[in-house]
């Protein structure tokens, strides 16, 4: 796999959330397509940021990517959504795959599990009226879920001072080998070398499934 070969939905999410890598915030990125494949909106997290642009939110708990996405809906909108999907870097938490029920959105995509921690889509067989939405969710993804994992790994050790070290290790239970990519990657420092070169992602995402690559190698011999 190659940032050439993917698809419009995910370059766009993962282009969210290296937005929100080097803006400071979670990384972590959405969009919206309609049910032919179209992008509609998309969305960032912008918990650590003062602004955000009209209708998202941003300098609060709740500024999650999905919400972001979801939250620039106008009421009209919603007729549009039969056979829309979002896709989002990391498996929506509670709060946002609730919002996504609500919004009638009946397809997730994402590309790393979440279930330790806040991922929420394991409710979805679990609660009447869930289940009655017939929502389909689809993740994690085997490479996806360990490039979401370098930089997830690498903005923890880098800013979330005190709880770092239990949410890695966390994650580590699913993804060992993106948790020990991402240390790497943040002792390096290269994330902050390359974070103000524009269009620095596609290749940062080459290098990232090549460095995969060779650790799944490393690891079966
Ligand atoms: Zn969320």
């Amino acid at each position: 796999m190659r940032w050439y070969d993917l698809s419009e939905p995910w370059k766009r999410s993962f282009l969210q959330a290296w937005e929100a890598y080097c803006h400071g915030s979670i990384p972590i990125g959405a969009v919206l397509v309609n049910q032919d494949g179209a992008i509609m909106l998309e969305g960032r997290n912008r918990i650590h940021e003062k602004t955000a642009p009209s209708k998202q939110i941003s300098s609060n708990r709740l500024a999650h990517a999905e919400m972001n996405v979801l939250l620039q809906l106008e009421l009209s909108d919603y007729n549009q959504l039969e056979g829309a999907a979002i896709y989002s870097t990391m498996e929506p938490c509670i709060q946002c795959f609730g919002a996504i029920i609500l919004s009638k959105i009946k397809q997730v995509y994402f590309a790393a599990l979440d279930d330790k921690l806040a991922g929420g889509t394991t409710i979805k067989d679990q609660h009447g009226f869930i289940e009655s939405r017939n929502i389909k969710v689809n993740g994690p993804h085997p490479i996806l879920s360990e490039i979401q994992m370098i930089l997830r790994t690498d903005f923890l050790l880098r800013y979330e001072n005190t709880r770092s070290e239990e949410l890695i290790a966390a994650h580590a239970i699913d993804y060992p080998l993106g948790v020990t990519l991402g240390r790497d990657y943040f002792a390096s420092n290269k994330l902050m070398y390359i974070k103000d070169e524009p269009n620095a992602f596609p290749k940062l995402f080459d290098e990232m499934v090549i460095d995969i690559k060779k650790m799944k190698e490393a690891h079966t011999v």
